[in-house]
């Protein structure tokens, strides 16, 4: 297939987008407002779990060359330095890991909001993006990437709840291939519009229940929920490789990350990260 011929984001089923709306018009951006944080709360509670780790110095890497400055020339005008001064904040909050953070630095998530929200896109803070639902704030992406990468390029990657399609667009530069499911059709049609013009080869969007996993493409190496259930679904444990890492919100109104461990074909392990926040996990497609 000729590159000019093919339809980016690729989906799981060929090719057969028919051109889309943006849903951008659903909401009002004069009314809506970036829900509160926990980020910082967060960045100062995990100084418990990083016993021992030294901090570290605001050394920012450079960031990733690749297709995002041509998707961002149609978008409003946000100086890439506030996308740099996000990443040093991020360093300060603790994020390590320099892959995760040259991809927070490449990806412009200013393009993945209604424009009336672009002044607020590299503020810590998740904003609504519709359908009741949020693009997760900067801090829980990279964490949850980093814990999820411990440093390694992974091969294949699911994400659970693909919303606008940002952090899929951050894992497509730290994975060789993402799957990202979503059951709302309309965020499912959102993130193909916002990824389009970014022209990303390696991730693939399905719309269907997130719950269910994607049988069709596992093992994973990586799985990450972006939405909070009481339990993490057992057939996505059965859908991690063998070393694969999950990591998911779990929880009703208090919250907490977990990474789990696939050990052995029959074992898994869990540990309990910091708290966070995340909007529902639910069953079915809507
Ligand atoms: N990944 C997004 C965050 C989206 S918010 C980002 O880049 O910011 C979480 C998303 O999970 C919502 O869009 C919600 O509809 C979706 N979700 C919740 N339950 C799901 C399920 N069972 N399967 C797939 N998506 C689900």
């Amino acid at each position: 297939m000729t590159d000019k011929a093919r339809r980016f984001p690729l989906s799981l089923s060929a090719l057969s987008q028919k051109p889309l709306q943006s849903s951008y018009g659903k909401s009002s951006p004069a009314n809506a407002i970036a829900t509160p944080q926990t980020a910082t709360k967060n960045s100062a509670q995990n100084s418990q779990y990083r016993a021992g780790r030294v901090t570290p110095v605001a050394v920012v890497p450079k960031p990733v060359a690749g297709n995002f400055a041509a998707g961002a020339r149609s978008a409003p005008l946000v100086p890439d330095s506030l996308r740099r001064a996000m990443v040093v904040r991020l360093v300060r909050q603790g994020i390590t890991d320099q892959a995760v953070l040259s991809a927070m630095e490449a990806v412009p998530r200013h393009l993945f909001m209604e424009p009336g929200f672009s002044g607020q896109a590299y503020v810590d803070a998740s904003i609504p993006i519709g359908y009741q639902q949020t693009i997760s704030q900067p801090y829980i992406v990279a964490r949850m990437l980093e814990i999820m990468c411990n440093g390694r390029t992974l091969d294949r990657v699911l994400e659970i709840g693909t919303g606008c399609g940002y952090q899929a667009s951050v894992l497509s530069l730290v994975a060789k291939e993402v799957f990202s499911i979503e059951r709302i059709k309309p965020l499912h049609e959102l993130a193909k519009t916002n990824l389009r013009p970014l022209r990303i080869a390696n991730i693939r969007l399905h719309y269907g229940d997130g719950m269910l996993g994607l049988p069709q493409a596992a093992p994973f190496d990586g799985i990450i929920l972006a939405a909070a259930g009481l339990e993490v679904p057992r057939i996505l444990l059965e859908q991690l490789a063998l070393g694969g890492r999950l990591v998911a919100p779990i929880g009703a109104r208090q919250q907490e990350l977990q990474l789990i461990e696939r050990i052995s074909k029959s074992e898994w392990s869990r540990v309990a990260l910091e708290p966070c926040h995340f909007v529902p996990l639910r069953p079915g497609t809507a």
